[in-house]
Order: structure tokens, then sequence, then C-alpha cells
């Protein structure tokens, strides 16, 4: 398990975003969307999606005890078998009992793409989870089939801009609009708001001047193992001390 930063618009750590990696004996480190795709294929994501939520809701229950970390968030992706499973929503419930975190601080992320089939199915999830407290965040969003109808109906907390729109941000009049706009509606309709893959200080700026206020990307930090994460999140936070 990997975890990458997002901080807020004073630089502060908030949380961070859970990305795997499969650590081959002879091929090093592997994608996940290399292996992602092939577990959704064979079910194999289930017992994976599983041990990425223990994961998960266990770093929680550590961060808990410590003030520097006891704020943090974690966002989790969920494919959308593991979505769809009968289970889904006893499990994701059972295993934040057992940690004994507060659900707020876990994040969901559903992909814009998921929302294609049996949306009922996801309506009634989602409002079951979202009445404990869990959170959810749509992401990359943008790239998908993007029906306003689903931020009416779906307990968002949260919209993910896509990485594309992100990395082009500063050269293309477009993309700026359009993340203008995301931005803008986001707020209108009272949700949190989230950029992916910010790499340079002038996409950041770009950003910030739309009133984007949250970011993730590797501007801040590359998805890094715990105690990587950790010794970063210590950095960033006596870098804002001192300033
Ligand atoms: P995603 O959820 O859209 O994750 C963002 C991807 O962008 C990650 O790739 C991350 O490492 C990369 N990224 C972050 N910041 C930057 C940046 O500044 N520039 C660029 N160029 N890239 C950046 P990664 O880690 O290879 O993950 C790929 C995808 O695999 C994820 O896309 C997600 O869909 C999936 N994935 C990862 N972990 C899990 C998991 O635990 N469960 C499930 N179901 N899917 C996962
Ligand atoms: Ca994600
Ligand atoms: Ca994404």
């Amino acid at each position: 398990m990997h975890y990458q930063i997002q901080v807020s618009s004073t630089g502060h750590g908030i949380g961070a975003e859970t990305l795997i990696r499969w650590n081959h004996p002879s091929r090093g480190m592997i994608s996940p969307s290399q292996f992602i795709p092939m577990a959704e294929e064979t079910g194999l994501i289930l017992p994976i999606g599983q041990w990425v939520l223990e994961t998960a809701c266990a770093q929680l229950q550590t961060w808990k005890k410590n003030t520097l970390t006891s704020d943090l968030n974690l966002a989790v992706n969920v494919s959308a078998k593991q979505f769809h499973h009968l289970n889904f929503v006893e499990q994701v419930q059972e295993t934040i009992q057992r940690h004994g975190i507060n659900p707020a601080k876990l994040k969901l992320e559903l992909t814009e793409s998921m929302l294609i089939n049996d949306i009922d199915d996801i309506v009634i999830k989602m409002n079951a989870l979202s009445q404990i407290g869990v959170r959810f965040s749509l992401d990359d969003f943008g790239t998908g089939y993007s029906s306003l109808q689903y931020l009416k109906k779906l307990p968002l907390s949260q919209l993910k801009i896509d990485q594309s729109f992100v990395h082009n941000i500063v050269t293309n009049e477009s993309d700026r609009i359009i993340v203008r706009t995301i931005i803008a509606m986001a707020h209108s309709l009272n949700l949190d708001v989230i950029a992916e893959g910010v790499e340079t200080e002038d996409q950041k700026q770009c950003l910030l001047s739309n009133d984007c206020t949250n970011f993730q990307g590797y501007l801040f930090g590359k998805p890094v193992p715990i105690d990587e994460f950790e010794a970063l999140l210590r950095k960033t936070d006596d870098q804002l001390k001192l300033s």
C-alpha cells in the first residue's frame, strides 16, 4: 500500500489517497493499472479490495492516537465489482466498527464510469454508507458520462477533477474553462473539490485562483510507503511552522 499526500490551500497535509502496488518477486513493482483490470475479471478484486479497506482502517486507527495525524482522512479506491458485491455495505460497516475508527475519516472514491450500470443499486448503497458517516468522492470527474443527474442523486461530498484537465490547465484555455466550471459547480452544489495530478507551481496557482481548495500530485508528493508518507507529513508541517 502506498499513500499520496493531499494538501489544503494553506499547504497543510489533510490526508492521503491509498494506491496499491504489486511487488513482484522478479518483475519488481507493478502498477495497479496493469493488474486491477485482471483482478476485476477474475474476481480477485474482492479479497484485494477487502485487504485495502482493512489496511486503511488499521492505519486510521493508528493515526487516531497521535495529534499530528488524528485529523487525517484516507481516500480508498473502490472498483465497480467490489461495490456491487452483495455484502459491500456490511463489509465496510463491519471493518469500520472492528477498528473503532471515525467513519467520516474514510472516503470512498468511485469513478464516474462506474455509474453507468445499475445506478439504483449504487444510490441505495451510497445512502446506507453515508448514513453511517462514510464519505464519497467522485474520481476522474469530467472524463466519463458526466450526467449532472448523478450530482443531484448521489450523497457525494467531493468531486475530484481528473488529471487530464489539470495537466493542460496552464496552456489550454478549454481545459482551464472546464476546470473553472467544475469548481464553480461543485461549490454551488456544496461539494468539496480536489484536483489530482498537480505537478507544477503554475498549475497550483491557476487552480488556486479559480478557488480550488485541495490538491494532490507530484508537486506535493508521489505515492510512497507509510513511513515515507509520515516523514513527508512532518516535513510539510515543519516548513509551514517556519514560514
Ligand atoms: P487513480 O485513482 O485515478 O489514481 C491516480 C493515479 O495518478 C495514480 O496512479 C497516481 O500514482 C497517479 N498520480 C498521482 N499524482 C500524479 C501526478 O502529479 N502526475 C501524474 N502523471 N500521475 C499522478 P497509480 O498509483 O498507478 O494507480 C492507477 C489506478 O489504479 C488508480 O487511478 C486507480 O484507478 C487504480 N487503483 C490504485 N489502487 C487501487 C485500489 O486499491 N483499488 C482499486 N480498485 N483501484 C486502485
Ligand atoms: Ca483515485
Ligand atoms: Ca483519478
